[in-house]
């Protein structure tokens, strides 16, 4: 018995303008094709969904009749539905919003080879690779570190996504490997939860902070050119595409989201290494028990927390992606012998994580002191201790809670730094090679 890994290995294209002319042409047929698609799903209302068989009968009679989406090859066509549907099923299983029209300016271009034998990848030199891809022809990539089946390492590679990002065109290579199951390790449990306060409340007090990700002048120009782009879009013609200076000012909001973004991902990356090698047992919310409920709005949990911080700008600047960091975590962990735990969050802010007495009264900002038996700590811990209880309840290690537990609240109380300032990150912290690394477009 073994496990199999699938992780995304991104590397950089390096291509000629005609390359590009030709890969742009196939992006754009791309996200017309699901534009196409929501248009035609989303026609009736929600009463009747087409099937399988006939959406992919209508793709192909598209492909006839529409002469530029002959543009996008028939298997990166089929992946574009392949996608779609997957974003329904997403949406109906409550991981994901329902999807959308992809605008022509703002979302991402993509295309998919899914066919692994016709990738032919080799290794040319120190610095490059080449790669096969359809109707573009050879193309090389930068060399930043072996790859899953080529030459001597093991797995293989079982597709590629060529997506453009502000730094051009770069694939990413879908792998498989098998791991032998590691040996179960035994270690401390944890519980982990989102906290109001604190990005990441560890139920032990070993809380995981990090400053913004855009520094105060970075932050100060995004909202400048967020403004601009509002400015040149209601100064455009009616009806008119957006102009180019316009399309600039976009471009320059995608670059300051993508260095944020890059930032979170490094942050994500070391913080759930560091976890996954201290803890052998980590219990956190189940994203899909909760996720429906989850809104700008908050949650039934915390009604109307974050309310500003998820919207617009604000969400580049704190944007959590907590899911991908519980994602991120669940992997490291199965790779060292660890386990996750999911169990469903409701109620775990009001409830005394010492006595269980439910009351609303008790969280006072960052400070919960209950007002049944006197336990007082920081709230997030509090929330992390009821998610770390829930847990050992379902995995049957209830004799480690108690002591566990006291042990807590006492680390919490001595360390409690009311509105201590997470250190600001400084410049050129973050290393996007390593946050790429592993992150599926
Ligand atoms: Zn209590």
């Amino acid at each position: 018995m073994g496990m199999k890994a699938h992780r995304s290995y991104v590397r950089r294209l390096s291509l000629s303008p005609e390359q590009t002319a030709e890969l742009d042409q196939q992006g754009h047929a791309a996200r017309a094709l699901w534009n196409l698609l929501h248009e035609w799903w989303t026609w009736g209302g929600c009463t009747r969904r087409p099937t399988m068989r006939q959406t992919d009968e209508a793709i192909r009679q598209a492909r006839k009749d529409i002469p530029w989406l002959a543009d996008l090859p028939a298997q990166a066509a089929q992946q574009v539905l392949k996608t779609y549907l997957r974003a329904w099923k997403n949406f109906f299983d409550g991981h994901a919003r329902p999807p959308e029209f992809k605008g022509r300016v703002r979302s991402r271009m993509s295309v998919d080879n899914p066919q692994a034998s016709k990738l032919r990848i080799r290794r040319l030199n120190r610095r490059w690779g080449e790669l096969t891809v359809i109707k573009v022809g050879r193309v090389r990539f930068r060399w930043s570190g072996s790859l899953p089946g080529v030459g001597r390492e093991p797995g293989r590679i079982t597709g590629a996504r060529l997506v453009k990002d502000t730094l051009g065109w770069h694939v990413a290579f879908r792998t498989e490997q098998d791991r032998p199951d590691p040996e179960p390790r035994p270690g401390p449990a944890v519980g982990i939860d989102r906290g109001i306060h604190v990005p990441l409340a560890l139920s032990d007090g070993n809380d995981q902070h990090h400053g913004p990700w855009l520094r105060a002048k970075e932050a100060e120009r995004l909202l400048r050119l967020e403004r601009k782009a509002a400015r040149q879009w209601r100064a455009r013609m009616r009806g008119q595409p957006a102009s180019n200076r316009l399309r600039r000012t976009y471009d320059q909001i995608a670059k300051l989201r993508a260095r944020a973004k890059r930032r979170r991902y490094d942050w994500q990356h070391k913080t759930t290494t560091t976890i996954a090698a201290k803890y052998g047992l980590v219990v956190a919310e189940n994203l899909r028990l909760t996720s429906m409920t989850r809104s700008a709005k908050g949650t039934v949990d915390y009604p109307g927390k974050n309310v500003r911080r998820k919207s617009g700008l604000n969400r580049a600047l704190l944007g959590e992606a907590h899911g991908r960091t519980i994602e991120l975590l669940e992997y490291k962990l199965a790779e060292r012998g660890g386990q996750m735990l999911p169990v469903p969050a409701a109620g775990t802010s009001q409830k005394c994580s010492a006595c269980g007495h439910r009351d609303p009264v008790s969280r006072a900002g960052i400070k919960f002191s209950c007002t049944s038996c006197g336990w007082v700590g920081h709230a997030d811990t509090n929330a992390a201790l009821n998610i770390l209880a829930a847990g050992l309840a379902v995995n049957g290690r209830g004799v480690d809670t108690v002591g566990r537990r006291r042990e807590a609240s006492t680390t919490r109380r001595s360390a409690y730094h009311p509105g201590k300032p997470a250190r600001p990150r400084a410049a050129g912290e973050a290393t996007p090679a390593l946050a790429r690394e592993g992150s599926e477009a």
